[in-house]
């Protein structure tokens, strides 16, 4: 077993560990669906049990805090990433009417 070097990557990766059995230890349903997850079942199963960023690392969220990461099925994982990809998309062009319809003046800081 080679040595974990102290990097960030290493200890993310150590913390999400930690992280991930506690939530295995504690979590019964999927974070996603709502649905009870099956531990029996493994990899490369759909409904086999695995870790979800919340909100994914690429958008920001933390790659290891526990308060990121919830108990999912693997398939919901996966409807998710497509999900989100679609969404960003949807939200853009929310943005583009939005910025037509909203008074320039506004001052949302108030809010
Ligand atoms: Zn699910």
């Amino acid at each position: 077993m080679p040595i974990p070097r102290p990097d960030r990557s290493g200890s993310h990766q150590q913390q999400f560990r930690i992280n991930k059995k506690k939530i295995y230890a504690t979590q019964t349903v999927c974070g996603i669906c709502g649905k009870p997850v099956d531990f029996s079942l493994k990899y490369p199963h759909p409904l086999s049990a695995c870790i979800d960023h919340i909100i994914p690392i690429a958008k920001g969220g933390h790659p290891s805090d526990i308060s990121n990461l919830q108990l999912a099925h693997w398939c919901c994982n996966r409807q998710k990433s497509d999900k989100l990809v679609e969404k960003q998309v949807f939200d853009q062009s929310l943005d583009l009417i939005s910025n037509r319809i909203l008074p320039q003046c506004y001052d949302w800081k108030n809010f």
